[in-house]
């Protein structure tokens, strides 16, 4: 199958193939005919799926052939909940209007408001943003979205999770109107919280679940060892470190000082780390991430607000030094690597603060984690028995009686789209990616 077999211009195909990019993903075979057709959506595929193309080329698409609403406002907005990863969706998507006459612009909080003001008085047909500053600018009118056409929510139940309800209600309700089309995707949609979000969103969408939040990624290898206290977590990390598979990793604590603790840490040890820490000024921390893209490093050393979204294909490792307390972040985490159909590894350190977590993760991923030890670096620690529920056990509990609950309040099951996608599928049912060569750094 081609992208043009699903009305996408020949134009953004030949775009694509210059990026390596011939063939669509399952996801991006079910998404994009379903927004070209002007639907809402509610898409759930795995991390490093291709979600970010699913919602770009329609949304690219229609601003190249159709008629604006508003000449002044917006045509499209497309909110994501860091600053790194609307980074990196603006980057993908300039690659696409590259060549065109069509603008965009990103808003990110930390940067300066005036030049933010500035760049939105162009008339920018797209918009990618963050929600907090978002928000200030529809407040201060600097924005307005009465001509919107297209919203995007990138890791909606992420937006959510950092309680930015306030600011998408703003959002929504500025861009009420009839005609607007409203898409939101994730790996993990499906909870109770996002349930009510999309309902308040969301006009009789298309649902499209490639695969459950917490089914198991084939493509990444998961292994968990246990750990006494911190300097056992240390030697272990520094055991899988030297391995020679370890292209580059990134590595998970579970707060921001651990992060430069352990970087200065493992430098001492002549590693060549950085911390993506969060005090660090937004210029600062985009300057880490694009020099981890460019490979100027070898690990990187953050806490979740890396977990979302981002894609860098030569991370072959994810270390999780500490376990994430909820656990879609985990699946989250681990899905920095194993993407577009790479392999990956991801290792989680599991010690008696970790077990609660561990507990949740794995009734979340109904038990589909395994343990494996090191030789001359085994754990005394064997689990803590018996321990009352925490929270992190209600919010697995909380999300197994989501999963029961229909998704949307409909009679009939949501429908798949009706045109059956002949791709070739591997054993799981989705396509495998094709690439002929790395996609150029920007
Ligand atoms: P997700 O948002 O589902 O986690 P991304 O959109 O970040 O995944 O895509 C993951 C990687 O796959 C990116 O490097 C992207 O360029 C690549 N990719 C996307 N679509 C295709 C495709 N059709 N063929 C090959 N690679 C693709
Ligand atoms: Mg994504």
């Amino acid at each position: 199958m081609q992208f043009t077999d699903l009305g996408i211009d020949t134009r953004l195909e030949t775009q694509l193939a210059h990026q390596g990019i011939t063939q669509p993903t399952d996801i991006q075979a079910h998404a994009v005919p379903t927004a070209l057709a002007g639907h809402d959506i509610f898409a759930q595929s795995k991390t490093g799926s291709g979600k970010t193309l699913a919602f770009l080329l329609p949304a690219v698409q229609r601003v190249m052939k159709q008629k604006a609403l508003s000449k002044r406002d917006p045509r499209v907005l497309i909110v994501a909940p860091t600053r790194e990863l609307a980074t990196q969706v603006f980057t993908q998507l300039r690659l696409l209007i590259a060549g065109t006459a069509i603008k965009a612009v990103k808003i990110l909080g930390g940067e300066n408001f005036n030049d933010q003001i500035k760049a939105l008085r162009n008339d920018p047909q797209f918009v990618v943003a963050t929600p907090g500053r978002l928000a200030d600018h529809i407040t201060k009118r600097s924005l307005q979205l009465s001509g919107l056409e297209l919203l995007i929510f990138d890791e909606a139940d992420r937006i959510l999770d950092l309680g930015f309800t306030e600011q998408l209600k703003m959002i929504n309700e500025q861009a009420n109107h009839r005609l607007r089309q409203t898409l939101l995707f994730s790996a993990t949609l499906d909870h109770a919280q996002v349930d009510a979000l999309s309902r308040n969103l969301l006009k009789k969408p298309k649902q499209i679940t490639l695969s459950a939040a917490n089914e198991q990624h084939s493509d990444i290898k998961q292994t968990l060892y246990l750990a006494d206290h911190l300097d056992h977590k240390e030697a272990l990390l520094e055991h899988f470190l030297n391995q020679d598979d370890v292209g580059q990793c990134i590595i998970f604590t579970a707060t921001r000082a651990d992060t430069s603790r352990l970087s200065e840490a493992l430098n001492a040890k002549g590693f060549k780390s950085v911390a993506l820490a969060g005090d660090l000024t937004q210029n600062k921390r985009l300057d880490i991430m694009d020099s981890f893209s460019r490979e100027n490093f070898k690990i990187l050393i953050t806490t979740d607000v890396a977990s979302r979204g981002l894609d860098l294909l030569s991370v072959t490792h994810v270390i999780n030094f500490d376990l994430p307390k909820h656990a879609e972040e985990y699946v989250h985490r681990i899905g920095r690597t194993g993407r577009a159909g790479f392999k990956g590894n991801a290792i989680s350190l599991v010690g008696p603060k970790d077990w609660a977590s561990y507990l949740a993760i794995k009734a979340f991923l109904n038990d589909e984690l395994k343990f494996a030890s090191i030789e001359s670096l085994k754990a005394k620690f064997k689990g803590l028995k018996e321990k009352k529920p925490e929270a992190a056990w209600d919010k697995s509990k909380e999300k197994a009686a989501a999963v029961k609950k229909p998704a949307f309040k409909r009679k009939a099951k949501p429908k798949k789209p009706t045109a059956p996608i002949k791709a070739p599928m591997n054993i799981d049912g989705d396509t495998p990616m094709r690439r002929k060569k790395k996609p150029e750094q920007e």
